[in-house]
């Protein structure tokens, strides 16, 4: 699994396949227990399809990428597609074509990629973001409920999931609490809508340590979207190590140039 550089070509990016392989297994399994499946995370090396399959060997269930471009090297693995980056509006129609699913939170855009999807015969696939206090992205949740009557009428998309961003621009630490209201409202329009729901996705690197706390995921959430763990072997809300993680999958080699005292 070691590609070393042939001729030294320096600086110079050692990739351990084998050891992102060995990662990608391991969370797999301590979430597999749990119902919760894995979105495997692939713009943190810009999707090289290599890094992507070791990932997928190690039994992650989606492949995910913040860009329709990066989903594009992807399409041919035999994975469901997420797009995670809410889409512009200018690239529905390649959204419906390499994604399976993609994140949202504008009416606006739905119908745009509702548009696109009758257009290419197909349904595609939304999961409703719900901001719970980081505002990076999604709707406040008491205007979800707003949101979702309007969305259910617009034909070529279909509502098959909710999700939440957490530690990415506000900071917010994950917590069993704030997720158990993504599962509440999820609940509620499943049932008030009949809503058939994939995916409750509970977020980021920053949620695994969740699983080892006492307070731990709520039942309902059965899904994240991991990229940082797995790459780098580190949970992102306080930056540890996570359960016996490589650390050094990718390792830089750069020469020294300059040596004095
Ligand atoms: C990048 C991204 C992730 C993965 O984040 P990591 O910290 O690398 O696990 C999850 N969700 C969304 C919406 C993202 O953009």
């Amino acid at each position: 699994g070691v590609q070393t550089c042939a001729l030294p070509i320096y600086p110079c990016m050692e990739i351990h396949l084998k050891k992102i392989e060995s990662n990608a297994r391991k969370i797999h399994e301590i979430f597999k227990p749990h119902g919760i499946s894995i979105m495997a995370v692939t713009k943190g090396f810009t999707a090289e399809p290599r890094i992507a399959e070791a990932m997928l060997r190690g039994g992650l269930e989606y492949i995910a990428d913040a860009r329709i471009k990066n989903l594009k090297k992807l399409k041919d693995l035999p994975r469901q597609k997420v797009l995670l980056r809410l889409p512009m509006m200018s690239e529905a129609e390649d959204v419906v074509r390499y994604s399976d699913y993609s994140l949202n939170s504008e009416i606006e855009t739905l119908k745009a990629l509702g548009d696109a999807a009758k257009k290419l015969g197909t349904i595609h696939k939304v999961i409703i973001m719900v901001d719970l206090g980081d505002y990076r992205e999604g709707i406040r949740s008491q205007k979800v409920e707003h949101f979702v009557k309007e969305a259910v009428e617009i034909e070529g998309v279909e509502i098959r999931g909710f999700g939440v961003n957490l530690t990415c621009f506000g900071g917010v630490i994950p917590e069993q609490t704030t997720l158990q209201r993504l599962v509440d409202i999820s609940e509620e329009m499943r049932m008030k809508y009949e809503l058939t729901l994939d995916i409750i996705s509970g977020g980021s690197s920053s949620s695994v340590y969740l699983v080892e706390e006492e307070n731990g995921f709520p039942a309902g959430i059965n899904n994240l979207r991991l990229g940082e763990v797995i790459l780098l072997g580190k949970e992102t809300a306080f930056g540890k190590r996570f359960d016996g993680l490589c650390e050094d999958a990718f390792i830089l080699k750069t020469q020294i140039i300059e040596l004095k005292d």
